[in-house]
């Protein structure tokens, strides 16, 4: 691998704290801290992205001559690694200073087609920003962000991604449960990457340190890197900025619902600026269709994460990085403006997108009611988000008038009469589908891509990393092919409802942040 093309702008261009003090600290007025991450003296290399690795210009590996990379054990000797500051608004309350606490950025590389990739390992060790944390990762978290970050990439939304995954040949203690009982796990590093991490927290962190000098700085090189389609001597320039967050931030969102991800810690520190999906904890694809499940169990007293909120949730987020950049931006209305017209995009765009996964061209008025029934109906018979659409493309490729059996993608035993308002439902279906000016074959069309028909289920992947860590890597082989092929059904076997022994099993329907 080309390590050796590696740069680091922003350490270039930013203050930091170059001392190497390890202690854990507040660290007002920089934007990042030197930091030399762990050895692993022990590490194994589990994971590798050949092809994400070509794209980013670090070519091919050489594995015993690049483990040492990979495990954050070795590095070009005058780009010495950093971890960044942000702060945060964790479950709508202000956190302050959080930062990398176990994520350390090698810098970035830039491809041959001029793409820029920044490289950071996550569970390389403390950090200044750690707060009394390990620094550490554990395999069985890092294996869920190496394989949703990639299925999200092969859905098609915009997330960041994975190169490789280490296994440090060092045990970690969690307490999954938050039970107080403790248990050894595998550690592991992740290297992920992304044109760049930046959070809407680090914003909020120099804002709320009263340094408007250092703000501005940021907002001008974020515009100036990250949104080339700005003209940097625009006086409207930061308008134009947030308002091009809050057009990415929508669509993410839409997307989250178009394939049902339920990201779980949407603190604004977990909010990245380019609008890609960042920081995967105790995520979940949504099995059967609730708009109030939350999959993360601290969420649960007030469920403010769950599936349903996202979108406002966005937007209270989008707030706080509004009042963040306030002192820099001094337009009130301007701000107020963006942040209303966030609501009516995202609700037309979610329209338009739900509207595609009927196979219908475009949303029409009516549809509205048509959706509110439909969700309803989803609820009450317990159907699977996903499942639902792959029967309902069937349905209309096989051309049967009698309605598909719900068997198999209902969490519940129906018996006739609560099967009554579906019967009813398809023949409101097929009306509105008639309504359409194109013809059948296009609608399925579009429902094909809009409808993922394998995606990561949280059970599959609590097989796959018991398996792992009984030392088989056979199931992990085959998920890491099917997450690259989501909209065909090329592993009927991976495409049914989670079964019934993993309902209550932690896990698979709910998960503990701790990893
Ligand atoms: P998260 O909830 O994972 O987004 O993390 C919130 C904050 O806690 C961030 O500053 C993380 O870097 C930090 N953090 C989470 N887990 C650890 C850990 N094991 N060691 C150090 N810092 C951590
Ligand atoms: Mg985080």
């Amino acid at each position: 691998m080309n390590t050796e093309k590696i740069q680091q702008p922003f350490k270039d261009v930013f203050p930091g704290d170059l001392s190497l003090n390890t202690m854990q600290r507040q660290t007002p007025h920089v934007l990042f801290c030197d930091v030399v991450p762990e050895k692993f003296p022990k590490a194994e290399l589990l994971l590798f992205n050949d092809k994400l690795s070509e794209e980013t210009g670090l070519g091919t590996l050489n594995p015993e001559q690049d483990l040492p990379f990979l495990a954050a054990s070795s590095y070009p000797s005058d780009k010495i690694p950093y971890s960044t500051a942000y702060g945060g608004h964790q479950f709508g309350k202000w956190a302050g200073q959080l930062g990398d606490g176990r994520a350390i950025l090698a810098g970035e590389i830039i491809s041959d087609k001029g793409i820029h990739t920044e490289l950071q390992w996550k569970g390389a060790g403390a950090t200044p920003y750690s707060r009394h944390a390990d620094g550490r990762a554990v395999l069985r978290s890092s294996l869920r962000e190496y394989l949703m970050s990639e299925a999200m990439y092969f859905m098609g939304v915009p997330t960041t991604r994975a190169l490789s995954l280490v296994k440090t040949g060092e045990k970690v203690v969690r307490d999954v449960m938050y039970n107080g009982r403790p248990e050894e796990e595998d550690g592991a590093v992740m290297m992920r990457t992304a044109e760049s991490f930046l959070r809407f927290g680090h914003f909020e962190l120099i804002s709320a340190s009263g340094n408007k000098e250092l703000l501005q700085k940021l907002m001008d090189d974020t515009i100036e890197r990250y949104f080339p389609e700005i003209n940097p001597d625009d006086p409207q320039r930061y308008l134009l900025w947030l308002k091009s967050v809050a057009v990415k931030t929508a669509d993410l969102v839409v997307e989250w619902f178009r394939t049902g991800f339920v990201h779980g810690v949407m603190n604004t520190d977990n909010m990245s600026v380019l609008g890609l999906t960042i920081d995967y904890g105790p995520f979940a694809m949504l099995e059967d269709f609730d708009l109030n499940f939350t999959s993360n169990t601290t969420d649960l007293p007030g469920k403010r994460y769950a599936f349903g909120k996202q979108a406002q949730i966005a937007q209270w987020n989008l707030w706080q990085l509004m009042n963040a950049v306030y002192p820099i931006v001094n337009d009130q209305q301007g701000l107020q403006q963006i942040l209303g017209d966030f609501g009516k995009y995202f609700w037309q765009k979610h329209d338009e997108m739900t509207a595609s996964k009927f196979g219908f061209q475009t949303w029409v008025a009516t549809d509205t009611d048509f959706f509110t029934g439909w969700q309803h109906l989803m609820q009450d018979l317990q159907l699977d988000y996903t499942l639902f659409f792959t029967a309902l493309e069937g349905w209309l490729k096989s051309g049967q008038p009698e309605p598909f059996s719900l068997e198999n993608i209902s969490y519940k035993h129906l018996n006739d009469s609560e099967q009554q308002p579906f019967a009813d439902f398809l023949i409101r279906y097929q009306e509105r589908l008639l309504s359409e000016s194109s013809d059948r074959e296009s609608a399925i069309l579009l429902m094909q891509k809009n409808n993922p028909k394998f995606i990561l289920r949280n059970y599959l992947l609590y097989e796959c990393i018991q398996e792992v860590e009984a030392g088989h890597t056979e199931m992990l082989s085959h998920l890491l092919e099917a997450l690259q092929h989501p909209y065909e059904m090329r592993y009927p076997e991976l495409c049914i409802k989670r079964p019934e022994k993993y309902n209550l099993v932690p896990g698979c329907s709910m998960l503990s942040c701790s990893s």
